[in-house]
């Protein structure tokens, strides 16, 4: 195996055969890479959850990049060329949209009221810039201008999202949990097919908000926003979201 990239979360390794190997480490960063630590237990719950997701999402007919777990922290993936946006699925304001609504920089989504934490009814696909050093927000247009991706690959990717985001948001309802936003890579075989890649339905990459404490007009973040916003400790954070997602399923 040999390590052919670290990302801010990740180890990348390339097996004999091809295939790629993520290990998932306890790093966290935030605010592009400005805030960094380590927390126990992390990569183990980002492999098992991205795992436990990638196989229902499959099942569900969206053809993933997943290949098998491999002990704790492992997995074994397809090797892929990842397409050079992040696509971003929001059920609720919160995060950079919040922030840029507040700046006064975006008008609210249709329907949705002016306050953070509010629904935003028929949720909301958004795009930014994977491969600049500072992620930023790019409108179809300047995708399709700079040909990172044809229309149909567009439609694709946002049909793809838009089934993820159900799936994933009625089994943590189920939960008590709510899926307020979440971010998902995509990425091209050989051989052309798009296959949803990077990690998929964990802390790092979506926001978990426990339901009960929304309906008491709490944010009870189980995801990384305990450690953007040190509301307390991420690993304890971290292992109740993998207990609540994973038990009884
Ligand atoms: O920060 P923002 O509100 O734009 O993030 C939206 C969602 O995408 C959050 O769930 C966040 O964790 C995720 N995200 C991510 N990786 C990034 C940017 C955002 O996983 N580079």
């Amino acid at each position: 195996m040999k390590l052919i990239g670290k990302g801010k979360a990740k180890d990348i390794y390339q097996a004999d055969n091809g295939d790629v190997i993520f290990e998932f480490t306890d790093r966290v960063t935030a605010f592009d890479g400005a805030k960094k630590a380590e927390f126990p237990h992390k990569g183990m719950v980002c492999c098992g959850l991205a795992a436990c997701w990638f196989r229902i999402i499959e099942k569900e007919g969206i053809p993933t990049h997943f290949k098998e777990r491999m002990g704790e922290t492992k997995m074994r993936v397809v090797n892929l060329k990842i397409l050079p946006v992040e696509v971003i699925w929001r059920n609720y304001m919160a995060g950079s949209l919040w922030r840029r609504f507040e700046k006064g920089e975006i008008k609210l989504p249709e329907g949705t009221d002016a306050r953070e934490g509010a629904l935003i009814p028929n949720g909301m696909l958004e795009f930014t810039t994977k491969f600049e050093a500072v992620d930023r927000p790019v409108s179809t247009k300047e995708i399709l201008d700079a040909k990172w991706m044809t229309e149909k690959e567009l439609k694709l990717l946002s049909e793809m999202t838009e089934k993820i985001n159900d799936i994933m948001f009625s089994r943590l309802l189920r939960k008590d949990i709510i899926l307020a936003d979440f971010k998902v890579e995509f990425g091209k075989t050989h051989e052309g097919k798009i296959l949803l890649g990077d990690e998929v339905g964990t802390p790092d990459g979506c926001r978990f908000w426990d339901r009960q404490a929304y309906i008491r007009g709490e944010f009870l973040s189980l995801d990384k926003d305990v450690f953007r916003k040190n509301k307390g400790d991420l690993s304890k954070a971290y292992l109740e979201i993998y207990d609540r997602i994973t038990k009884d399923y």
